[in-house]
């Protein structure tokens, strides 16, 4: 493999942008379309957070339907895309001597699918996804993370799936909201210096950062995946962000390319 492969964050925001083309989902697919073709994927979703590191093993893993109260066309997507056990069992010769545990039960999850879809609408690339341990710091994640790196030279797409920016407590449902809030624009722009001044630090220990970080992330699920990317930075690497805006307020729809 001569080229070494990106790694890219997709803020996926609303599930419903799977059945949506707007300017986000153009813009992923113009990231799908500007890739080398990637051997696999693994992806770091926000909505597969739990106490523990698992990768999904499965050939066929199921299109998981992780939410409710969205319309039944969204229930009825599937994206087929095989798993690759083998690429499995390379994550976690990987990330050893953390322990790290095959999975049959997952399967690919709206953080992964609903951005996939347009990234990859043929869903002919395999994809595992790697799970987020919860009871973990953010410090541990990105060093986890940085064991990962290798896969770059294997053809392997290195992706995170959540946002920046991500309050749905402060989230304009249903109404047309333009401008973001002042706070998560001030967080999103923060992020945006310390990405492109490599000034990996303070983005692992963003807690530090202040209200804006608190009202930005106020829980860690959305975030943490921003660092799995972060992590895979190596000198000389450009950072751009192909995907940036904010929908219904207080969620980041940013895009982070390394590479
Ligand atoms: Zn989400």
């Amino acid at each position: 493999m001569s080229e070494i492969m990106p790694a890219v964050f997709f803020g996926h925001g609303n599930p419903m942008n799977a059945l949506a083309r707007n300017g986000w989902t153009e813009g992923w697919a113009a990231i799908g379309a500007s890739l080398p073709r990637p051997t696999a994927v693994v992806c770091v979703s926000a909505h597969w957070y739990l106490p523990a590191t698992l990768v999904t093993a499965q050939t066929s893993p199921r299109t998981i339907h992780d939410f409710g109260g969205f319309p039944r066309e969204l229930f009825e997507v599937q994206y087929p895309a095989p798993g690759s056990p083998s690429l499995a069992r390379r994550v976690r010769e990987l990330l050893a001597p953390a322990p790290v545990g095959l999975d049959e039960r997952w399967g690919l999850d709206h953080g992964t699918w609903s951005v996939l879809c347009h990234v990859f609408p043929r869903a002919d690339v395999p994809v595992v996804q790697l799970s987020i341990d919860e009871t973990r710091p953010a410090s541990f994640h990105y060093e986890l993370a940085k064991r990962l790196t290798p896969l770059r030279d294997e053809g392997v797409l290195i992706v995170g799936s959540g946002n920046v920016v991500h309050n749905l407590h402060a989230y304009a449902w249903g109404r047309r909201v333009v401008e973001p809030l002042e706070w998560a624009a001030r967080f999103d722009a923060r992020a945006r210096e310390l990405l492109k001044a490599n000034d990996h630090a303070p983005l692992v220990d963003y807690e530090s950062l202040g209200r804006d970080a608190t009202l930005s992330a106020p829980t860690p699920d959305h975030y943490l995946p921003l660092l799995y990317v972060v992590a895979q930075r190596r000198d000389g690497d450009e950072i751009s962000f192909p995907v940036e805006g904010f929908d219904g307020g207080s969620i980041s729809m940013l895009c982070v390319r390394v590479g």
